[in-house]
């Protein structure tokens, strides 16, 4: 839990932060009726029915979330909305019928069952649906039972408790009488979670005995995840506190927005990770400097078959005109955690160092030309760099360097135009850093990738929420390969950057700048928090930076001397 609240933590009831945002007011809790359900006369068609209604009205909102410019919300209504027409579910209500239940238990169950099953799937796309599936069939259940599921109607500005709230729910909760919102059930990236972002309400998830409590005033905190139920005035102050700290730091946040930030004399771009098409808005309205890291292979991911070269030139297109910066298109890391159904790979014992990213492309020579071409054609609309994922070896980088010549060479021929385009790499394989003046010889630019640098480094599998505390990258180990990076790519004026999850942690950022790492591609969220960072900073500090990097011996060594030395943004 954040440190601000560690002298009241004893008064407060812990929780996940899910959105950030304190908010403090009167509580409305919401209580859901148990729904009676009568026996059903012709259940597959009467179930089918109300499903049609269900999906109908969740695709409205989806809509109306959509023209809001919420896609990723309205992303997960979308779904929602598909899977309430999907026949399994009359089915297996059905099937729970025939076997004796009560309508209502028929519904529980199935809806169990069918939950379990997602949840057991080894696609972690479909494995997430788990949730999706208990609220459709929830929704489904209520509709056959005439009872009105829109309902969550406040009157005068409070904050919402629950024990759980569906994502249609979340969605329809005005943000201008929700202060914001805790739940007991839920995660950090729970839908409920993503919806109540793209809102702006603070929410905190996972707050157990919540509505047992029943409090009648309550204050939360969603980047720390505190709640504290009607609290004493002291602890009102620390939310008060913790809330004004917050709105002079957006006030600073918005001064440096459009800013071209600088680390002493040397300018320092801060562009935008985006996963596709629906992350530009948000990075555009951050003013990052372009793009720092297009991750492609989202594309690729969750679809019955790989994208088009069309679709993906549209795509691209897209992301080249948002900016006069540039954009850098990552081509496709599938791999690893990031497994497509399609390409039909040999499971392996240890995906992650299997093949992935770069080792895949000559298995599949027209997956990545296609791309490549849809590259290089929308170079001509904007200036796109592209990147090579998982590289180990220079042979590898060379081997996709020749794949642009030919792709080129052939529109060239086709009469297509193209622009001009860079051909990076990743450092993520601590051989390309410990190469890296080898490198430097046919690189345009480096982009370290300092999560997979962290996980080969340290040999700590990225996805173990148990070794996180070996998963550092602020590890002396890291740090240095990534300052031996940027001395081989200086020593050739090539860029290098940080793309890693690192580079939006403000010590971090510092850390890079003071090795001479001159961009850092961030989630749009945290594009001005670096940028402010940054110039918060008196440029001295990189003396500093690199005493500590030549002498601590662990991560924490480094946080603890060097914490004391960054200036707030
Ligand atoms: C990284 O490894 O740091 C990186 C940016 O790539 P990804 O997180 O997509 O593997
Ligand atoms: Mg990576």
């Amino acid at each position: 839990m954040d440190s601000g609240y560690g002298a009241i933590e004893d008064q407060l009831m812990g929780g996940v932060g899910a959105s950030p945002g304190v908010a403090i007011g009167p509580v409305v809790s919401v209580v859901v009726e148990s729904v009676e359900l009568t026996d059903i006369a012709n259940p597959i068609e009467a179930i089918g029915a109300s499903a049609t209604r269900v999906s109908a009205k969740l695709k409205q909102l989806s809509e109306q979330t959509r023209n809001a410019g919420r896609d990723e919300a309205a992303d997960v209504l979308q779904a929602q909305s598909l899977m309430a027409e999907d026949p399994m579910i009359p089915d297996s209500v059905s099937e729970q019928l025939d076997a004796g239940l009560a309508p209502a238990d028929a519904f529980d169950t199935a809806a169990a069952g069918l939950s379990a099953l997602l949840a057991s799937l080894p696609d972690p796309y479909l494995a997430a649906r788990a949730a999706d599936i208990g609220e459709v069939m929830q929704a489904i259940k209520r509709d056959l039972a005439g009872v009105d599921s829109e309902g969550l109607t406040i009157t005068e500005p409070s904050i919402l408790i629950a024990h759980e709230l569906t994502a249609a729910e979340t969605a329809g909760l005005d943000a201008d009488l929700v202060l914001g919102f805790a739940t007991e059930t839920g995660g950090a990236t729970s839908h409920v979670a993503i919806i109540a972002r793209s809102l702006g309400v603070p929410a905190v998830v996972g707050v157990s005995n919540l509505l047992e409590t029943g409090p009648s005033f309550a204050c939360l905190d969603g980047a720390s995840g505190a709640f504290a139920a009607d609290p004493s005035d002291h602890v009102k102050a620390v939310f008060e506190a913790s809330a004004a700290a917050r709105a002079s730091l957006q006030l600073r946040l918005d001064e440096v927005r459009g800013m071209s930030a600088t680390f002493g004399d040397t300018p320092i771009a801060v562009p935008a990770n985006i996963a596709g098409g629906g992350d530009i808005a948000k990075a555009v309205e951050e003013q990052s400097d372009g793009v720092g890291l297009y991750r492609t292979e989202f594309l690729f991911l969750d679809v019955p078959k790989p994208p088009t070269e069309e679709q993906q030139f549209d795509e691209y297109k897209l992301a080249a005109e948002s900016w006069t910066d540039t954009v850098v298109i990552r081509t496709f890391d599938i791999g690893g955690d990031k497994p497509a159904e399609y390409l039909n790979m040999d499971p392996e014992e240890n995906p992650f160092l299997g093949i992935r990213g770069v080792r895949i492309y000559d298995k599949f020579p027209e997956l990545i030309d296609g791309q490549i071409r849809a590259a290089l054609r929308a170079s001509a609309f904007g200036d796109i760099s592209l990147m090579i994922p998982m590289v180990a070896t220079v042979e590898e980088f060379l081997g996709v360097k020749q794949r642009v010549i030919d792709q080129r060479t052939k529109l060239d021929s086709e009469n297509v135009a193209t622009g001009d385009i860079k051909l990076g790499v990743m450092v993520e394989v601590p051989s390309v850093a410990l190469n890296a003046h080898c490198f430097a010889e046919h690189v345009d630019f480096f982009s370290i990738g300092t999560n997979d640098l962290t996980q080969y480094t340290m040999a700590a599998d990225r996805m173990l929420g148990s070794l996180a505390g070996l998963h550092d990258p602020l590890h002396p180990s890291v740090i240095r390969l990534c300052e031996m990076v940027a001395e081989a790519g200086n020593a050739k004026g090539i860029q290098t950057s940080v793309c890693g999850l690192a580079a939006e942690d403000p010590l971090a950022a510092i850390i890079f700048a003071s090795v001479g790492i001159t961009k850092l591609s961030v989630s749009a969220n945290s594009v001005n928090l670096i940028k402010a960072t940054l110039q918060a900073q008196d440029a001295s500090i990189a003396d500093e930076v690199r005493k500590v990097i030549d002498t601590a011996e662990s991560a924490r060594e480094v946080r603890q001397q060097l914490g004391p030395h960054v200036v707030n943004a």
